[in-house]
């Protein structure tokens, strides 16, 4: 049997989309194994948002060819998309695929040209920007929730990123498609979907139905068998009060935001092109924080956008302290070839930006504590994922904090009642209440 491996980086969309393409490597026969084991085949699921990622990408894909000295190397995703001919250049690539072509990497591994024109480069798909890149999945090949892709591509431009022209326009997935994807998922034991995209506050815009994700949610919510659905990530300025009403009133979405912040200047927001203001997305938070008494708020910040002061870091850190968020994901700014903010003349040195992340990754880990200390004492269902080699399983409570309880043999991917006794480095401990 030959086996398969996987290695993906970046964002929850990266991750669904692995999964499907895992899906069509295990329908033709291959065993999936752990990254890090010797593979006929290595895919490397790529991100490019930073430099850093990119860094980190070929450091991986020099690791895989290592390993399997005779297996194929295959690159895909954001990283291969914008920067082919690099990619090419690392010892040991066999084949580049980029966010269109990454779901026929079979179909290219069987039609491999001969050594002297390898690698294969095929990234020119994404530009029929009209077609939506299916990740079907059925099964998720070790994870217990689904990620379940709906949409794909960006239309803001934000000044920073690279996402729209690595992934194109925005492009739904046909809501029939996604209705019989769920059920497919319930069939196959998935109790919790994750919706991703890169933007999924407009999905259905393209075509018009701009309620689309709303009634999407409902009919979701309504699906028997399906006992949570959680929204990835979604962009402030595509969240209303009509779905925040979904939301509260549905059966099994979860109360948790990721609500992408980016800076809480506002002079920076504007440069970077945000589609909200500060005001705005603080009168967001407190909508939700009206209706819902406990619930998950996590956020993306990025440090040292060009003519990022000291006062307006400060605006940042202050806005982040204040806010109820339970998790927030620190981003040194990164220059992206092509984009607009690349032609700022205002670059923050790469030592402030190290700086200034450093200080608001600490602020980070102390959210995440102060979030599982307020969870003390309580009783929280958690939908059970793996088991550590510390003899420990962890899951998730419907707000999104992680919580490790004692490992058993029989709850994985069920949900348990666990009694929130403390915590462990930034993460909840709790025990099992039956
Ligand atoms: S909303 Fe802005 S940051 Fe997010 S993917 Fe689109 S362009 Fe990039």
């Amino acid at each position: 049997m030959k086996k398969v491996s996987f290695h993906t980086f970046g964002c929850k969309l990266n991750q669904a989309e692995t999964s499907a393409i895992a899906d069509q490597f295990a329908k033709e026969g291959y065993q999936i194994v752990e990254f890090g084991e010797p593979a006929d085949v290595s895919v490397i699921h790529t991100c490019t948002v930073t430099e850093r990622a990119d860094q980190k990408a070929r450091q991986t894909i020099r690791k895989a060819s290592k390993l399997s000295p005779d297996g194929k190397v295959v690159v895909v995703g954001c990283y291969a998309q914008m920067a082919p001919e690099e990619i090419s250049k690392i010892n040991g690539v066999d084949l580049v695929l980029g966010n269109a072509e990454k779901f026929r990497a079979l179909e290219f591994l069987e039609n491999l040209p001969p050594l002297q024109e390898i690698p294969l480069v095929r990234t020119n798909g994404l530009y029929d920007h009209s077609i939506f890149q299916d990740a079907k999945t059925e099964n998720t090949h070790g994870h217990t929730r689904a990620m379940l892709k709906i949409q794909d591509g960006c239309d803001f431009n934000c000044s920073f990123c690279i996402i729209p022209f690595a992934r194109g326009s925005s492009k739904s997935r046909e809501y029939r498609n996604i209705i019989h994807q769920t059920h497919t998922l319930i069939q196959n034991g998935y109790k919790e979907i994750v919706l991703t995209g890169v933007n999924i506050g407009y999905y259905g815009y393209q075509s018009g139905e701009r309620g689309a994700l709303k009634r999407l949610l409902k009919d979701l919510d309504e699906m028997e068998g399906l006992e949570r659905i959680r929204i990835s990530s979604i962009e402030p300025n595509t969240v209303d009060e009509e779905m925040l009403e979904i939301m509260a009133n549905s059966r099994t979405i979860c109360s948790h935001f990721h609500l992408p912040l980016q800076s809480a200047s506002d002079d920076i927001l504007q440069g970077m092109k945000r589609r909200y203001t500060l005001k705005k997305y603080q009168a967001l938070v407190e909508k939700i924080s009206q209706r819902w008494t406990c619930f998950g708020l996590g956020t993306d910040v990025i440090v040292g956008f060009p003519g990022e002061t000291d006062a307006r870091f400060k605006e940042t850190y202050d806005f982040i302290e204040r806010m109820p968020y339970s998790y927030v994901h620190v981003f040194n700014y990164s220059r992206r070839r092509g984009t607009e903010a690349d032609g700022l003349i205002d670059q923050i040195p790469n030592k402030v930006r190290e700086e200034r992340s450093q200080i608001l990754r600490k602020l980070a880990i102390q959210k995440k504590l102060n979030f599982a200390r307020r969870h003390i004492g309580t009783v929280e269902p958690i939908l059970v994922e793996e088991k550590t080699d510390q003899g420990l399983q962890s899951g998730f409570t419907k707000d999104y904090l992680k919580v490790f309880i004692p490992a058993r043999e029989d709850i994985s991917n069920q949900f348990v009642p666990v009694q929130i006794t403390g915590t462990w480095k930034e993460f909840a401990v709790g025990e099992i209440v039956f």
